[in-house]
């Protein structure tokens, strides 16, 4: 495919963050490309692919081409196996996509609008005339390329090496970087529209267990954890551990090691010239450990305010601030508080766990909300309202 030698914005990434960017910039009449290292978009796939039905639906309808399965609730585990089901408010509504052809299917909304996509295109570098950003060098088959353009947007991932290029302070902490290890198991004895989630500190510490099934009798089944609370004992352990007890019968089709971002959103994501988006921007929800609703909504607002830049000529990190304002407040500040309850909730010992779990059982499931298990763990740990007024005040 042949590219111009300039754009308005060019876009590292074409996972949602970069996708959604280039869709909502190119819809806004901005000419935009995209640049892929993989060869695929979509691919690998390192999701365990579990979205809300609000999430998603605020932006694209269903369809049964990406979509593996409907979600009707959740199902959480004490360290005890006890357990309590979740079938009431968002919970009840999500989906476990197939990625793979979601991002695929969100680029190709972007390239039908109008934007030009390179595959196999890797960015390593930023140009600068007279010390303004103005491109970014890549290599492409083995060649090395350029291009220039108004507005850069690193929506590069969680390494983002457009961030640190830039210089922005991308730096993660041990206890905001979650490990995370998936199989995409059959074979397993699972027929339910639910998602499960195991809880304990023999079990992921610092996190949990998740199985999001895909179909009958095939789910992803992956942990995260937190790397300073894992006692030597590798994420990849504490998930063959668990299989081992809960699906011995079971065959693995794949295996996907990643690291979750748990942070809160950079203090920094734009500049003269550049916007970071998603992982690299570190926008997702700290306490699940989730990014694709936030993240989705994150390139919706960052394509739109680039296109509005380009149509302003205007691409100061005044102007592009205007992105990270209508995040914070659409999103962040909300993620602020999650970072700070992911604190407070990962402290649980596997006594308090096995009592709250306890006292959800009996609470029909089409009545138990995240509302109600929110106020049981704070009534059952006491020290927990100290510091959700720290957090509120
Ligand atoms: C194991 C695991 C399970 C998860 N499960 C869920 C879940 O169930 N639900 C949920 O909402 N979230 C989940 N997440 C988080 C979610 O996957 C991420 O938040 C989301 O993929 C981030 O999207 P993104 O577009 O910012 O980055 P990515 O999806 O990482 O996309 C970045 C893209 O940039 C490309 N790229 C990187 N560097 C360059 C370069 N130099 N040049 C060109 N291209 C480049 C990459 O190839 C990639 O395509 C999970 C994460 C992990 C690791």
């Amino acid at each position: 495919m042949k590219i111009r030698p300039f754009y308005d914005i060019v876009v590292v990434g074409s996972g949602p963050a970069g996708s959604m960017t280039a869709l909502f910039a190119a819809k806004n009449g901005a000419s935009v490309l995209i640049l892929e290292r993989d060869r695929e978009v979509g691919i690998p796939v390192r999701c365990a692919e579990g979205i809300s039905g609000r999430g998603l639906e605020k932006f694209f309808q269903p369809d049964e081409r990406w979509i593996a399965q409907k979600i009707n609730g959740a199902k959480l585990y004490a360290p005890n196996g006890q357990f309590c089901i979740m079938t009431a408010g968002a919970v009840g509504d999500g989906y476990v996509l197939e990625r793979r052809l979601f991002d695929a299917f969100i680029c190709e909304q972007a390239t039908k609008n109008g934007a030009d996509i390179l595959t196999k295109a890797d960015a390593h570098g930023l140009l600068y005339d007279n010390d303004k950003l103005s491109g970014v060098t890549f290599t492409h088959h083995g060649e090395e390329k350029q291009v220039k353009a108004h507005i850069i947007v690193g929506a590069d991932g969680t390494e983002s090496r457009i961030g640190k290029l830039a210089g922005i302070d991308t730096t993660l902490t041990l206890k905001d970087i979650e490990p995370s290890v998936q199989y995409l198991l059959t074979d397993i004895n699972l027929n339910d529209k639910l998602t499960h989630f195991y809880f304990g500190n023999e079990i992921a510490p610092g996190g949990y267990v998740w199985v999001f099934p895909k179909g009958r009798n095939i789910a992803n089944v992956g942990i995260g954890l937190r790397a300073d609370k894992s006692n030597g004992k590798n994420a990849q352990h504490y998930l063959d551990d668990f299989i081992e007890t809960n699906f011995p019968e079971s065959s693995s089709l794949s295996f996907i090691a990643g690291a979750v971002p748990t942070a809160k959103t950079l203090p920094e994501i734009t500049r003269d010239n550049l916007m970071l988006v998603g992982d690299a921007a570190r926008q997702v929800n700290p306490v699940t450990g989730g990014g694709l609703s936030n993240i989705l909504v994150a390139g919706s607002i960052a394509g739109t305010v680039a296109a509005e830049a380009i149509k302003k000529e205007d691409f100061s990190n005044k102007f592009l601030k205007k992105y990270h304002k209508q995040w914070m407040k659409e999103k962040g500040n909300h993620q602020k508080v999650h970072y700070k309850l992911k604190e407070v909730f990962f402290d649980f010992t596997d006594d308090e766990l096995n009592k709250i779990v306890g006292l959800l059982h009996d609470i029909p499931q089409e009545k138990l909300t995240l509302f109600k298990l929110f106020k049981t763990a704070v009534r059952n740990k006491p020290s927990l309202i100290k510091e959700l007024i720290k957090i509120y005040l």
